[in-house]
């Protein structure tokens, strides 16, 4: 199965994502997480980005095209996988249905911009394996230090209130588009996001297997 999360910036499309990915057995493929890393690797590829990604401002198309149509020709997504912050823009869809992908499902996590500017302050990610935590709402086991590989769990540079006002602006423009087009295609299911993680993982499964 593949799937596609649709959301705004801290709408909980990396959480969710996770958790589908376990429970059903794909991976999430995580453009953020790629570029993140390729940021921190001092990579071609991560030079490039790493400029429009402080800024909140999206990588550029070619580039992100780039890198998903590579990870997406790896042996462990034979069986299907979760996109997970792909596609971001209506080019970036277009490029995906070119290369002959066939998407079963997009699920948009619904969730005020007001909600989100007061959660992303509190958001933390691991810094060696993407996953991500909440100092409230889902704060690991042991403070600062990642659940699943032990690594530290920091604040991203992006979730600074001014940067996220630009994602918030970014995602209204060129990614929300995207609602309409997979509507179009029959394709949308859109789920509440709620305030406690396991709840909204009820709906988008609930949405995965309708
Ligand atoms: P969030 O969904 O919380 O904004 P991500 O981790 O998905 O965070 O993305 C972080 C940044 O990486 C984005 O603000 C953007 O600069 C860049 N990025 C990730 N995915 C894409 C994409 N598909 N197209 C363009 N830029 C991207
Ligand atoms: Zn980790």
């Amino acid at each position: 199965m593949n799937l596609i999360l649709l959301g705004a910036p801290g709408a909980g499309k990396g959480t969710q994502a996770e958790i589908i990915s376990e429970k059903l057995n794909i991976p999430q493929i995580s453009t953020g997480n790629i570029l993140r890393a390729a940021v921190k690797n001092g990579t071609e590829c991560g030079l490039k980005a790493k400029s429009y990604m402080d800024a909140g401002a999206l990588v550029p198309d070619e580039v992100v095209i780039g890198i998903l149509k590579d990870r997406i020709a790896e042996a462990d997504c034979a069986n299907g996988y979760i996109l997970d912050g792909f596609p971001r823009t209506v080019p970036q869809a277009e490029a995906l249905e070119a290369m002959g992908v066939n998407i079963d499902k997009v699920i948009e996590i619904s969730v005020d911009d007001e909600v989100i500017k007061s959660r992303l302050g509190g958001r933390r990610v691991c810094e060696a394996c993407g996953a991500s935590y909440h100092i409230e709402f889902n704060p690991p086991k042991t403070d600062g230090k990642c659940d699943k590989c032990g690594g530290n769990v920091v604040l991203r540079k992006d979730d600074a209130p001014e940067t996220v006002i630009d994602r918030l602006r970014t995602y209204h423009e060129a990614t929300a588009p995207l609602i309409d087009f997979y509507k179009g295609r029959g394709k949308l299911s859109t789920v509440v996001g709620q305030e406690e993680v396991a709840d909204t993982s009820k709906l988008v499964l609930e949405a995965v297997n309708s």
